[in-house]
């Protein structure tokens, strides 16, 4: 119910407003985003980098109302792959088509994307594509095949409470995609999403073996004991070594977790929010996990 509530507030540009503008919450929106700045978001990855863990970069921002907004966020994104080839290697940029623009125009969008992947191809730095709601995946996943093949190293999110995820993921034949296999953070319909927790749970373990079985290099974007538990099980049994796939988790989640699994000799990458608009990423990082929403009550009580 409460996730329900949280998630419909993800959506609700009125209370986003309202929210945004509040003096508030320092404290917990820097638990979960880097910065404002795209320096700030520099500086937390090489601190991430001594600590052995990779990051992708996420401008946050999502639908826009205007192409001119589009334009604006590809070309924020051409200097964050600019500065992390030069200041962060290893480092990936995390794109949201909606923020490209695809709500608007899917034609304009792609080439937003096209431009995107050329400056990433020769500054050596992959693209990641995230999986946004219902309402543009479909769309979604249409452009990123449409650049897979000249562009493989691009990785795709994969939600795996929705219904249609196996029949996606088998519908690659001729190159086989690098996916971020996630749960899927939507309030999406029944007709279209596994709803029950333990249901998609138990849809994610089946999906990573499978991705770590079909795919190349998987990316398990997870902080589920029960699914990290699974991969590293199933990639031992499989005989996959632990660099040949990679854990992903968000910045400011289990970070013990996240320290204790690069230790150990797994690829771990944070997902490293920055900018201004945060305020839906914040409700669905608060939607996950309901005790977030009590440190953001607090933070807007004592201002
Ligand atoms: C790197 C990365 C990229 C992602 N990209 C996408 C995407 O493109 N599209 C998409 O739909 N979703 C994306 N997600 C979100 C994802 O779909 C889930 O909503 C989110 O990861 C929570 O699911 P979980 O697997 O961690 O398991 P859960 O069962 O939700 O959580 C397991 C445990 O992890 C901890 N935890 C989980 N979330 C939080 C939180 N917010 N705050 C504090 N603790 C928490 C808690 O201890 C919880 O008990 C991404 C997630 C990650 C890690």
């Amino acid at each position: 119910m409460i996730r329900k509530l949280l998630l419909l507030a993800a959506a609700n540009t009125r209370l986003e407003r309202l929210v945004s503008r509040h003096p508030l919450t320092s404290g917990v929106v820097s638990r979960f985003v880097a910065g404002t700045t795209l320096d700030s978001a520099v500086g937390v990855a090489r601190a991430l980098d001594d600590k052995g863990i990779d990051v992708s970069l996420d401008l946050l921002g999502e639908t826009v109302g205007e192409l001119q907004e589009s334009a604006v966020a590809t070309a924020a994104y051409v200097d964050a792959i600019h500065a992390i080839a030069d200041r962060a290697p290893g480092a990936t940029v995390s794109v949201k088509l909606s923020q490209l623009g695809v709500g608007l125009d899917p034609s304009v969008c792609a080439g937003h994307l096209k431009q995107l992947l050329e400056v990433a191809e020769e500054c050596g730095v992959t693209v990641e594509v995230d999986m946004e709601h219902s309402s543009v995946g479909p769309r979604t996943l249409e452009i990123y095949r449409a650049f897979l093949p000249s562009f493989p190293r691009t990785r795709v999110a994969q939600q795996a409470a929705m219904r249609r995820c196996p029949e996606d993921l088998s519908s690659f034949t001729d190159v086989k995609p690098r996916i971020r296999l996630v749960k899927g953070a939507f309030l999406e319909p029944i007709e279209k999403a596994l709803q029950e927790r333990e249901e998609i749970t138990a849809q994610y373990r089946y999906l990573a073996t499978w991705a770590l079985t079909n795919l190349p290099d998987p990316a398990f974007g997870t902080h589920d004991d029960a699914c990290i538990d699974h991969v590293r099980a199933e990639a031992d049994r499989l005989g996959i070594a632990p660099r040949d796939f990679e854990f992903q988790m968000l910045y400011g989640v289990r970070r013990d977790l996240q320290e204790r699994l690069a230790a150990e000799g797994y690829r771990v990458r944070v997902y490293v929010p920055f900018g201004s608009q945060w305020y839906p990423y914040l409700m669905r990082r608060m939607a996950e996990r309901p005790a977030n929403l009590l440190l953001f009550l607090r933070s807007v009580i004592s201002g």
